[in-house]
């Protein structure tokens, strides 16, 4: 019997992520000996509990809300987009016991974006809601698309400036507060915020997206979020909740952890459908 090596994701709050039950059918379906759960890790206590996590024999860890920042401090290596996001979410030992950090989120929202959705970035307005480890994960892959532009907005004002000011060489990027949105007009609007965590919307102005716009709010639940409701009401071409990113960025962790990439759209349908039953 192959042994089974023991994985986690960190956040607070944690209750209700999806991350063990997407990682347990992955490992089903490619056989994997895998153990995957969710713990409550507060800030405070982060870097106790990785060191503890990895002296235990502990594999890889996903870190969540509001952790991404703290993790890329914490590794001792990165990829390059991680590096370059300044955030992590993917955690590994190496055999040599460092710590190699990346970040799979925004390989997540543009495979869910551009394969799974048909979303076009090219030459598109995107505004992108949010300054945390989220955002920071998936603006250099938003910016390799060539939108015409790229709008941070963020509830601080300053975070969302200085967020847009690291990325400035690779496209048409501001950061702004909500408040300077007026008047703007946006065909991809991207929630990042964690605001829909507490079923809040960030204060957008009413006509802030454009006719045929999309909706996409990266956080997601059992029931439509405020945001992907605001969509909706708003007549989005398309308002949907972020399950098929949560599903591609753990498909990538995946990869890195195990070097076996998982079939995704299997499980984004099996999700789909055990949401369709709850509500
Ligand atoms: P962080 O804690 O790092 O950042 C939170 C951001 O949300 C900050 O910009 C903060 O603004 C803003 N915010 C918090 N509360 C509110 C509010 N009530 N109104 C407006 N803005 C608010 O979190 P992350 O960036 O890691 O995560 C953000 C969201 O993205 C979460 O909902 C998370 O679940 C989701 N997510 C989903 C993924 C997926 O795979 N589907 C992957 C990664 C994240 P300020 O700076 O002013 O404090």
């Amino acid at each position: 019997m192959m042994p089974t090596d023991r994985y986690a994701v960190f956040g607070h709050p944690i209750r209700h992520s999806k991350s063990p039950r997407i990682h347990a059918l992955f490992a089903e379906q490619t056989a994997q000996a895998m153990d995957y759960r969710a713990e409550d890790v507060p800030a405070a206590n982060f870097r106790g509990a990785v060191r503890s996590f990895f002296s235990a024999g502990g594999k890889g860890l996903n870190c969540t809300v509001p952790l991404k920042e703290l993790a890329w401090q914490i590794a001792d290596f990165k990829s390059d987009r991680a590096q370059r996001a300044r955030a992590v979410n993917t955690l590994a030992i190496r055999e040599d016991a460092r710590l190699f950090g990346d970040n799979t989120d925004g390989a997540g929202l543009l495979r869910d974006l551009t394969l799974n959705l048909n979303i076009e970035l090219c030459g598109r307005r995107v505004l992108l809601l949010g300054a945390g480890g989220a955002s920071r994960g998936v603006i250099e892959p938003l910016l390799d698309r060539q939108p015409k532009s790229l709008i941070i907005a963020n509830r601080t004002p300053e975070k969302a400036r200085q967020l847009a000011s690291e990325f400035v060489d690779l496209g048409d990027i501001r950061g702004c507060g909500f408040g300077e949105l007026e008047g703007e007009r946006f065909d991809l609007i991207l929630n990042a915020t964690a605001a829909s965590l507490s079923d809040e919307l960030p204060p957008l102005p009413d006509d802030v997206l454009a006719l045929n716009g999309c909706c996409y709010d990266l956080a997601y639940g059992n029931q439509p979020t405020a945001f992907v409701r605001w969509g909706i009401e708003r007549r989005a071409a398309q308002s949907v909740d972020g399950i098929g990113m949560l599903v591609e960025q753990a498909a990538e962790a995946f990869f890195i952890w195990r070097g076996i990439r998982p079939a995704t759209r299997p499980v984004i349908e099996l999700l789909n459908a055990e949401r369709r039953i709850k509500v």
